[in-house]
């Protein structure tokens, strides 16, 4: 079962949703932020955020940061996660970085699969697969990106698009990896475009997603699994996001470098 829409009123302060599941929020920073910078941020966070209990939140900070991060976010519940990874352990892959080398850095997530990649720098489903069994089997727990191009949404193929992405990069997976898995819908048309997609239009992709992870692996993994929205996600459009039943919390670009929009995104049940 989905959710009960019976329940449907007491999704408005989403504290733990129908089936349990922690809303999740994480910053992807991109290729922004210095040390120095991060550390700043990082700070203001810790104290905007120090009371949050019932959302999870994550932030990404490029690799060069991660290690400087991870030390500032000692004693705090802000999860650190990559933006990315190799699928090899070591050896001669000049310019990749390796798990273990991000579980050393103080990493408990990896984003694997951001369109950015796939579109820039030739990632594929078979690829994302590698990585995200990877990043799986040296306990890190994975935010598996997913979406369409705007030309795929006009063609009328954003759901095609969308499950042969979930195929491809769920391939050969049993139940237990599904347990560290969070899905991120993220319409490559809605990302740092200052164009969301409604809560109705992204509605209806987690929804199939659900379905999806239903019939490829189990009701109960369907049930639990925490799915993203991401695009444009700011602190004014958040709260019209995940008031929706299959939407458990947000990949947030932008909105995500600056502490005072993170942060009002993160408290959303506030508004
Ligand atoms: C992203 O990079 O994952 C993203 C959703 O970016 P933005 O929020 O800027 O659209």
């Amino acid at each position: 079962m989905v959710g009960r829409s019976g329940d449907r009123e007491n999704l408005k302060t989403k504290e733990v949703d129908f089936m349990g599941r922690l809303p999740f929020i994480a910053g992807n920073w991109k290729m922004n932020k210095t040390v120095e910078e991060t550390l700043a941020l990082v700070r203001e966070l810790k104290g905007s955020l120090k009371e949050i209990k019932e959302v999870e939140v994550a932030i990404a900070p490029p690799f060069t940061a991660l290690h400087a991060a991870a030390q500032e976010l000692k004693g705090s519940s802000i999860h650190l996660a990559s933006q990315n990874l190799f699928w090899e352990e070591k050896g001669a892959f000049t310019g990749e970085i390796s798990p273990v080398m991000i579980k050393e850095c103080g990493c408990q997530y990896a984003i694997i699969g951001h369109s950015e990649r796939r579109q820039h720098f030739g990632e594929t489903d078979e690829t994302v697969n590698r990585r995200i069994k990877a990043a799986l089997n040296h306990g890190l727990k994975v935010i598996f990106c997913v979406g369409e191009t705007l030309q795929e949404r006009e063609q009328g193929v954003n759901f095609l698009v969308v499950e042969r992405q979930i195929e491809g990069g769920l391939k050969d997976f049993g139940e237990l990896a599904l347990q560290n898995l969070v899905i991120a819908y993220e319409p490559v048309w809605a990302i740092g475009t200052g164009k969301t997609a409604t809560p109705q239009q992204a509605e209806e992709v987690h929804l199939f997603i659900r379905q999806k992870i239903r019939f490829l692996f189990s009701p109960k993994i369907a049930d639990e699994l925490r799915i993203q929205y991401g695009g444009s996600v700011t602190p004014d459009n958040i709260k019209g996001l995940m008031e929706q039943e299959n939407i458990d919390g947000a990949l947030v670009g932008g909105a995500s470098l600056n502490a005072d929009s993170f942060s009002r995104i993160v408290r959303f049940k506030e508004m």
